[in-house]
């Protein structure tokens, strides 16, 4: 393997950065962890608690199978062990957020353990080659509260509609090496947990955010002191965190100083990161078993239809897409990064395919490059995403029908794309009315070749002479006189033998 070059330039030489990401995931379920409360994004403050999430005395917690399901089934997307037998623990502090004054967490004995995932080479981003980046456990736990420091002028509130919600904790081995590779692992982490379902992956509503933990060294040393920096809420501040934090550590021990192990906070505006407090031990929360939970035990049932449950993940599918469906590779990733994006294509391919009476595979290519490189400017010029495009899958499929068939040119399908983006017409319906069906009768086509090449017989001097290039000029002057109608192949052929 060869390592990332990234490197920290500093008065001693050059230093490495080494990363490891605690990734918090809220758990796409109905419920929370332990009680039956809604976890809807944006209700009222406090309307979704139940007496559990308040911590009202004498309350049992019972745990939501469905979250533990979400957790397994995440734990199987990134090939990790599944502890048949796992327990909760009590994780004790005080804060004003979390009335029950512990948190019920899984320290000792998680629920997924060790696994991992790929993330690609990229070179513009200095990753080399793909690379596997550990990951040593998810447990399963309860998020707090949140204070309002901002409605009032002398007092603070609590609103605990997240108090209890379900959350993954998905702690990676430091195995990442620049801003980059850190980047990279999120977003792919982020991808798989949206293949799953597990988590809508949402930074911006805080349904996935990221403490970094940072050291650096002489490349070759032992690891560093780390510092973890909280709560980083997007993929940008993940990187921005990191290059920050490494730079500050590097100045830092080279004016003679030490690194302390540290929770420190990232802020977004200055892109810097600052102290918040000494990093505690685990010992200093007092974490014991749960009493009032019994061990969670998973039968081979539960864990049979947690894997039966698992889609096509998007390393397997980016292979399928290459490997059977002929893609590029650039093409096949461009596709399944997204999950919406892979759906969408596989329906568009379908559909392309009925409409040309062809096997998906023979129209795969045609589908993927129109997708990328026609369909997903347009959409995004006309204001729209893949979730609410006014084409559909079908009227997309029957539009590339008409190019696959040579009934309109690619030229063309562009100008009726922007018309069923704008109309929500048909293809078929837009070329009808507007006259758009592309002429292949080669006697149309030989007259608008022939006054080309009378009009511009200086040019057909100098191509005879040996300026090949001119042919495309002919070509364009050819379609132009056809008004983007001719079909191209045609208009090739005949170019070709009035020329030679
Ligand atoms: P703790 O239990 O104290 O939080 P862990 O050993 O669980 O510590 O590590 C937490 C995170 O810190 C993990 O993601 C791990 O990869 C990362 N980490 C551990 N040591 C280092 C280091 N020297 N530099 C950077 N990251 C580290
Ligand atoms: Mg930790």
């Amino acid at each position: 393997m060869t390592e990332s070059t990234y490197r920290i330039h500093g008065a001693t030489g050059d230093w490495e950065v080494v990363i490891g990401l605690e990734v918090h995931a809220q758990v796409t379920s109905r419920a929370k962890l332990f009680s039956g409360a809604s976890t809807a994004f944006g209700a009222e403050p406090n309307s979704q608690v139940s007496l559990v999430d308040a911590a009202m005395p004498g309350m049992l917690p019972v745990p939501n199978r469905e979250c533990i399901r979400q957790a397994v089934r995440t734990g199987m997307a990134i090939d990790a062990q599944i502890n048949a037998w796992s327990r909760f623990d009590r994780k004790n502090y005080f804060y004003a957020d979390l009335p029950q004054g512990y948190q019920i967490s899984q320290l000792y004995h998680p629920l997924v353990g060790e696994g991992g995932l790929t993330i690609e080479a990229d070179e513009k981003a200095g990753i080399a080659e793909d690379k596997r980046i550990g990951i040593e456990r998810i447990h399963v736990e309860q998020d707090a509260g949140k204070l309002m420091h901002d409605q009032h002028p002398t007092m603070s509130y609590v609103d605990l509609n997240r108090s209890g919600v379900a959350l993954m904790e998905i702690v990676s081995r430091p195995d990442m090496r620049s801003p980059a590779e850190a980047g990279a692992y999120v977003r792919k982490l982020r991808s798989i947990l949206r293949y799953v379902g597990s988590c809508d992956g949402n930074m911006e509503e805080g349904s996935m955010r990221a403490d970094v933990n940072v050291s650096v060294r002489k490349p070759g040393e032992p690891f560093g002191t780390r510092t973890e920096t909280k709560n980083v809420n997007s993929v940008r501040f993940v990187m921005q965190a990191i290059e920050h934090e490494a730079r500050r550590q590097v100045d830092l021990i080279e004016d003679g100083g030490t690194v302390v192990q540290e929770t420190r906070l990232f802020d977004p505006g200055s892109g810097t990161t600052r102290s918040m407090r000494s990093k505690e031990d685990a010992h200093d929360y007092r974490y014991f078993p749960d009493p009032d939970l019994l061990p969670l035990e998973l039968d081979d049932a539960f864990l049979d239809e947690c894997r039966a449950s698992l889609p096509e993940l998007p390393d397997a599918k980016r292979r399928r897409y290459i490997e059977e469906l002929g893609l590029s590779a650039y093409n096949a990733g461009v596709l399944t990064a997204e999950v919406e994006t892979a759906r969408w294509f596989e329906a568009l391919l379908l559909e392309a395919a009925a409409a040309q009476g062809k096997p998906p595979a023979e129209v795969a290519k045609q589908a993927s490059n129109w997708l990328i490189s026609e369909f997903f400017g347009a959409l995004n010029k006309a204001g729209h995403s893949l979730e609410d495009s006014p084409v559909s899958h079908a009227r997309a499929g029957e539009l590339l029908a008409l190019i696959g068939k040579g009934t309109i040119s690619g030229s063309i399908a562009k100008q009726v794309l922007e018309t069923m983006l704008e109309t929500g017409d048909s293809a078929g319906a837009i070329v009808e009315r507007e006259g758009l069906k592309q002429e292949s009768d080669s006697g149309a086509i030989e007259a608008a070749v022939d006054k080309v090449l009378a009009d511009n017989a200086d040019k057909v001097e100098q191509y005879k002479a040996g300026k090949e290039a001119l042919f495309g000029f002919f070509v364009g002057q050819t379609m132009k006189a056809m008004q983007g109608k001719g079909n191209p192949q045609v208009v090739n052929e005949v170019l070709r033998a009035r020329l030679n």
